[in-house]
């Protein structure tokens, strides 16, 4: 049987920004990474590659900043492999009154410079032509923007690789705790074998629950099917330098008479009348694109590796973004073609906080639960597991990420009173 110090099972986004902070930061040697299929090519792939560092919990901003002082030191020193572009979040609403963000995020000094709120009509017409006239208000976030999510994995596993992380295509099937540590028994191309380790760290992705029930541990964690597409812009409609704008209102399609008449009688579709949630985005992509996407769904499954396409998803979105994009209308009945859909899971927590760190009482550890921000919080929850193995001094917001939390809920009543959980 094959032995190591450390195996990380899963090299998504999240998996192999663990292994990079444990053999870079830390040297830590005899470490393996293990995956099914090839790096970064299950959710990771799905991903939109947006970042911003503000959220509407303060513990999510630190992680997400840090995650992104990281990246930035990254990019820096590596020529800006994976093209990281500060173009910015538009938040826009058709309603003055509404609290896009907390109102005292907005006047606190710390953000000043980053989140940015008009209410002048006028000006929101004048310098974003593209939107309705119905927009009366927007928060720009300027620490935002888009990165290559494929380049900036890849980027990190070759560093974890130099430093001497060994990656290893296998299908792990099951664990088993011993006193010395745990023994894995693997699925791979050479076949079946045996592998046995002091520490473990669970970074798989949507299969997270699949990972605890091998070790009799349960949390709150379930697996929502989200989507996006790409379509060409041949009319023009997105401006190339439009930053990723995002709807926050909650609203109802708009439908003709006859389309809604249609729509009311029929048991399967008639759930296009009720209100979809916010957080519909769209943004340039490439010379001549657009990419879409919208979290209408809120139902939970049981994880699947591979998932057919939509095909009514690319219409109930343009139909939903005609609404603060007018001239999008042009698109609903016939999208232009091709059509390039993603899927995957944003597998999150109830309060869509992560879970970062040791698992009560077992000697495992995972990142994992990074639900619609792996891109943008990978690199500090990497750090921070890191920070953890190592018995390092971890940050202030650690206590809000660690999977003992529901045990405290002094802790858990904090971090249920904020309103929004910052999910697009
Ligand atoms: C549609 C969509 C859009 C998104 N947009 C953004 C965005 O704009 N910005 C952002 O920051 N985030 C975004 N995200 C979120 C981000 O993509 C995820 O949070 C992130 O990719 C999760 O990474 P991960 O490493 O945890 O999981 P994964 O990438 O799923 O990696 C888990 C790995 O574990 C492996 N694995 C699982 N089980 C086993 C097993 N038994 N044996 C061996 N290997 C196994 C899998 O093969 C996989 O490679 C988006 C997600 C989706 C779905």
């Amino acid at each position: 049987m094959d032995r190591t110090n450390i195996v990380i099972c899963g090299a998504g986004i999240a998996g192999i920004a663990t292994a990079w902070s444990l053999a870079v930061k830390y040297s830590q040697s005899n470490i393996v990474l293990i995956d099914r299929q090839q790096p970064l090519s299950l959710t990771t792939s799905k991903s939109g590659e947006n970042f911003r560092d503000y959220w509407p919990q303060p513990c999510m901003t630190a992680l997400t900043g840090r995650s992104l002082e990281l990246i930035d030191q990254l990019a820096a020193e590596n020529d800006d492999v994976f093209n990281m572009r500060y173009s910015g979040y538009d938040f826009v609403s058709e309603s003055p009154g509404q609290e896009i963000f907390p109102s005292d995020h907005l006047q606190n000094p710390d953000n000043e410079g980053n989140l940015i709120r008009v209410l002048d009509q006028d000006l929101i017409r004048r310098t974003h032509p593209w939107l309705s006239a119905a927009i009366r208000q927007m928060v720009h976030i300027k620490r935002a923007g888009a990165l290559d999510v494929y380049a900036l994995g890849s980027l990190m596993l070759a560093l974890a690789k130099q430093a001497g992380v060994k990656y290893r295509q296998a299908h792990v099937e099951s664990i088993e705790k011993n006193p010395s540590g745990f023994y894995l028994r693997l699925d791979g191309a050479d076949g079946r074998k045996e592998l046995a380790t002091e520490k473990l760290v669970l970074c798989p992705g949507p299969f997270i629950n699949e990972f605890l029930s091998m070790l009799n541990i349960r949390l709150p964690v379930e697996s929502i099917l989200q989507r996006k597409f790409i379509i060409p812009d041949p009319l023009e409609v997105i401006p190339r330098d439009m930053p990723f704008t995002i709807f926050s209102d909650a609203h109802h399609l708009i439908w003709n008479e006859e389309e809604r008449d249609l729509i009311s009688v029929d048991p399967e579709f008639c759930w296009l009348l009720d209100e979809f949630p916010a957080g519909l985005h769209i943004k340039p992509e490439g010379r001549a694109n657009i990419k879409l996407g919208w979290a209408y769904n809120r139902k939970p499954e049981e994880p699947r590796w591979e998932n057919p396409d939509d095909f009514d998803f690319p219409n109930i979105t343009l139909r939903g973004a005609s609404r603060f994009i007018p001239a999008l209308s042009n698109y609903v009945d016939q999208p232009p073609t091709p059509i390039v859909q993603f899927s995957g899971y944003y597998t999150r927590t109830p309060e869509n906080l992560p879970l970062i760190g040791p698992l009560p009482g077992t000697g495992i550890y995972t990142v994992s639960a990074l639900s619609g921000y792996g891109t943008m919080a990978a690199c500090g929850a990497g750090e921070l597991c890191a920070d953890w193995m190592m018995g390092a001094r971890v940050p202030a917001y650690s206590r809000y990420f660690h999977p003992g939390r529901y045990g405290d809920s002094g802790l858990m009543a904090e971090i249920n009173k904020t309103a929004s959980d910052g999910q697009l």
